[in-house]
Parts: C-alpha cells; structure tokens; sequence
C-alpha cells in the first residue's frame, strides 16, 4: 500500500460523490479501507464515510455505520464555531469545532466510537480505522484528529 492515510475533504458531496463514480475511485477507496488503510472524512467527506445519507442523498462508500443528514445546522450563514462538549475525556477536551453547512450525524452502529460531541450530537466518530468528523479540523491549529488518524 502506497499511502498511509487518506482525507476526504470538506466541499460539496454531490460533486465528490460524482466524482469518485467518473474517477473509478469508489472500489479502489473501499479496497483501501479493507486493507487497512486509514481514512479521515470531513464534513462532506463524513458524508461520504457514512452508511446513508438524507436530505438530498448522495450514494455513499458506507465505510461507517452512521447515518448522515446534510445541511443539518442551516445555510452557509448558519456556520458557527463551537466547543467539544466538556464530558467528551482528556484527549479531546477544549477543542474548538468550526461548523461549515456540516452534517448531522446519528444512528451509530455498535461498532462506531464516538469520541466528540457537541451539545450531545456526535461530530467525530470512528469505526475501525475510519473516522468521519463533521467539522474542519484544518480550519484551526489544533491538530489532534489529524494525530488521532496517523496513530490509530
Ligand atoms: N453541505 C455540504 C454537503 O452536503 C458539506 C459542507 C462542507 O463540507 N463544509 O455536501
């Protein structure tokens, strides 16, 4: 295996989702995944993790046993930045997640961690190696979710 980890990006999951179909780059991801390859989905890239998404759903890798529902928290405008939910453990504790036309994720199988939340809602999530985190964890200098998907 060339790569140690992959990120699917934020941006817009209809066109990411057009795109790996067009690119061939469905299988290849899941075969990835299968053989242990560490993944990282942010935001529309969650979407993409998750076993289904709603509200205008797009066909998904289903690498996560979670459901995604798109647009959840409003508009481009309804953005916010908020804080992890302090009973969340030490290893996430103060960070802040920027919220940009983000999904809502819910359902999670029992195989799916959820290691973030915020006012109760998973925003970061694992199962196996994969992990869908419906913020931007670029977006500011904290870098522990990228850490988190280099060390597990
Ligand atoms: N709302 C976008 C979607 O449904 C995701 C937004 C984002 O990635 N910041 O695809």
């Amino acid at each position: 295996m060339g790569a140690r980890a992959l990120i699917l990006p934020g941006g817009e999951s209809t066109t990411i989702s057009k795109g790996l179909v067009r690119h061939e780059l469905v299988k290849p991801i899941q075969e990835f995944a299968g053989a242990g390859g560490a993944i990282l989905g942010t935001c529309a890239g969650a979407i993409l993790l998750s076993r289904i998404s709603r509200n205008h759903p797009v066909p998904t890798l289903g690498l996560i046993d979670v459901e995604a529902e798109r647009n959840a928290y409003g508009t481009q405008l309804d953005s916010f930045v908020a804080p992890a939910d302090k009973d969340c453990g030490d290893s996430w504790s103060g960070m802040d997640c920027v919220f940009i036309r983000a999904p809502r994720l819910s359902e999670p199988g029992p195989d799916v961690e959820v290691h973030v939340r915020v006012d109760g809602e998973p925003v970061l999530v694992r199962e196996g190696r994969c992990w869908a985190c419906t913020f931007h964890p670029e977006l500011t200098d904290d870098l522990r979710v990228h850490e988190a998907l280099l060390a597990c």
